[in-house]
């Protein structure tokens, strides 16, 4: 299974050292997961990890470097080895207001450059209330842009609802949304949505679900560790 934790703005740089050798150290005797850690900004940093262990981006600006205040570019990433990144994110989308045609932009970028990429997508609940075809819909105009046959695409599915509530979609509603992605594109396809120790295994036990973004839940580092032992066989 392929597991992601998203750090948001949480963890110090001696905190996110901390969550990552330990991360590592468990690691080494499972080479079956797959795992990515996407800390802040600050946090990141030259890390020696097994290769099953990926550190990445939450953000970065589509440039090598300029006069963009407040962003990084590949220069800042390049000092650290970051050849992940995570694009799309709902809060990058609904709180912080990046539109599609931005983040296709930063997606053509990263790809050009061969960045593994982790692509967001989700609807928010006015839309989930109205039906499985609406919400279809509005995922779909979330690929407009996208090369959806990028070889270093991972795809994560998030209902906005979802994310940070404590709210978790249904099976159903997972199962649905999953295979009719899965039926138009053949990449890897996460899950996001208050996924913790107590879930995690249905929920990667699902068809079509190839693993889990999570936030709050993997921000301890016992409980992402637990989050990856529960899901290593599935
Ligand atoms: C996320 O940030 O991608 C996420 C899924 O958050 P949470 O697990 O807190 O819902």
């Amino acid at each position: 299974m392929i597991i992601a934790s998203n750090f948001k703005t949480n963890h110090t740089r001696k905190s996110t050292r901390e969550f990552i050798e330990v991360v590592n150290e468990h690691l080494k005797t499972d080479s079956k997961s797959d795992v990515y850690v996407f800390p802040t900004a600050t946090g990141l940093d030259e890390f020696e990890t097994v290769s099953n262990l990926n550190i990445g981006a939450q953000n970065a600006y589509p440039t090598q470097k300029g006069s963009f205040t407040g962003e990084i570019g590949t220069e800042q990433l390049d000092e650290f080895g970051i050849k992940t990144i995570l694009i799309g994110h709902s809060e990058r989308r609904h709180v912080l207001g990046e539109s599609q045609e931005e983040i296709a932009k930063k997606y053509a970028f990263y790809k050009e450059l061969g960045y593994k990429i982790i692509y967001c997508i989700g609807e928010p609940l006015e839309v989930k209330e109205q039906g499985l075809e609406q919400t279809l819909e509005y995922v779909y105009e979330q690929f407009v842009g996208i090369d959806t046959n990028y070889e270093n695409l991972i795809l994560a599915y998030e209902p906005v609802w979802a994310i940070g509530t404590g709210v978790t979609a249904t099976t159903q509603d997972i199962q649905d949304v999953h295979s009719a992605i899965k039926g138009k594109i053949d990449k890897p396809l996460l899950y996001g949505g208050s996924v913790k120790v107590a879930n995690v295994a249905e929920i990667c036990a699902i068809d079509n679900v190839d693993g889990a973004l999570i936030g709050t839940a993997s921000w301890v580092k016992e409980d992402f560790i637990k989050i990856i032992e529960l899901t290593k066989d599935i």
